[in-house]
């Protein structure tokens, strides 16, 4: 092997241009630093990208899954499901709003979460007994979201889309039409990450898409300390200062330095998940040789977020890669056996397809920056450390 890395590849990095840095450089002498006018023009290119009616820009992902969480009036008593193939946080905005997290099991092939598992809990319960559903684009393969909706409509739930892998991505619904994710026809609300791992990165950051005015409206009242200065929605005016704080919100806004960065991050989205599925149709190729590395299924609107492999001897393969430079990773390790969760009651042993999953799955370098000879020392590093450990 000829190709030694200089530095450590990771599995998955940010990528910033000159142009980032001028875009940041640029607000930086500008007369706002957080609420400016880049917020607005990072919500409407957002939108317009994904496909949604609205989107609000706030200050991360897990910050975009509490505000959804109060907007659709998450409480004590109430139980949501959600994959335990996910990031903590997709469960987390539950608990915040102390609400019950349930889970279904994930499908063994996609390792979303496994609509005919939901289906199964939902009916092994009163009507009534959910009020939403928080499925996830895991790695950056959509959801069928039609189906989640019809499963949703006929349980009486709410949808929150954690869309945090796939900006970009899409499935194909009945009609054969291309639904992106977050673009809110199925979903209620949708959130997004712009955490430096992530398709768009701006360090924090996060946004939240619907195409419900309500919500909208709501969420920008959340984002801001619940404070409106909306005289059509005031109940009194005192004058030009005057503005209410009409509920509980928070400080979740997200500066405008950070939404200009996030403005020209968005410019090379597409270009970034072109290059992000030749890596993977490279993997692809590479593994379909190597009979004990089983990658996760593809599809056509794939964003990959991540690539997964599963094998045999995950923890062999991780360790050995370290040695040779390659930071692998897990995603994820299944939330429900962390143990927050298990001092709320859930044991090892209540998901096994997805404990099963996590004993073997491994998240291998894929970001666009990452070069052909990298991608190439990553497949016959793996390639030696199956034939060394004769697996
Ligand atoms: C990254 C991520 C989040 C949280 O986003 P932050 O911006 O890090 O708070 C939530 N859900 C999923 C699936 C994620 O990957």
């Amino acid at each position: 092997m000829s190709f030694q890395p200089t530095h450590p590849i990771a599995y998955g990095r940010q990528h910033i241009t000159e142009a980032d840095v001028q875009a940041v450089v640029a607000t930086l002498h500008s007369d706002y630093l957080t609420q400016g006018p880049k917020v607005g023009e990072f919500e409407e290119k957002f939108a317009a990208y994904i496909g949604a009616k609205y989107a609000v820009a706030v200050s991360n992902g897990t910050a975009a899954l509490h505000l959804c969480a109060l907007a659709l009036g998450v409480q004590p008593g109430q139980r949501i499901i959600t994959t335990p193939i996910t990031f903590a946080a997709s469960a987390n905005c539950v608990r915040y709003c102390g609400g019950e997290v349930h889970f279904a099991d994930i499908d063994p092939a996609t390792a979303l979460i496994d609509l005919k598992a939901v289906r199964q809990l939902l009916e092994s319960h009163p009507e009534g007994y959910f009020q939403g559903l928080i499925p996830v684009d895991f790695a950056g393969l959509p959801v069928n979201m039609e189906e989640a909706r019809k499963l949703a409509d006929e349980f009486g739930l709410w949808i929150i889309e954690d869309s945090c892998h796939a900006p970009g991505g899409f499935f194909t619904d009945s009609q054969g039409r291309e639904q992106r994710c977050g673009n809110g026809q199925f979903a209620d609300l949708a959130i997004f990450s712009f955490h430096p791992v992530k398709h768009i990165a701006t360090g924090e950051g996060g946004m939240i898409t619907t195409n419900r005015e309500d919500l909208y409206q709501e969420l920008l009242k959340l984002r801001t300390h619940g404070i409106t200065k909306d005289p059509a929605q005031m109940t009194r005016n005192d004058g030009g200062w005057y503005m209410e704080m009409q509920e509980l919100g928070y400080n979740y806004r997200m500066p405008d330095m950070l939404c200009a960065l996030g403005i020209s991050q968005l410019s090379r989205a597409e270009e970034g998940i072109t290059r992000r599925r030749a890596l993977a149709a490279r993997y692809d190729a590479a593994f379909a040789n190597m009979p004990t590395v089983r990658p996760l299924v593809g599809a056509p609107g794939h964003a990959y977020h991540l690539y997964v492999v599963q094998v045999a001897d995950r923890k062999g393969l991780y360790d050995y890669l370290r040695t040779k430079e390659i930071y692998a990773q897990v995603h994820y390790i299944p939330v429900h056996t962390m143990p927050y969760y298990q001092g709320l009651g859930w044991k090892l042993g209540d998901f096994p397809l997805a404990e099963e999953y996590y004993a073997h799955c491994l998240s291998i370098p894929l970001f666009p920056s990452l070069t052909d000879e990298e991608q190439e020392y990553v497949i016959s590093c793996i390639q030696a450390f199956l034939s060394e450990a004769g697996k």
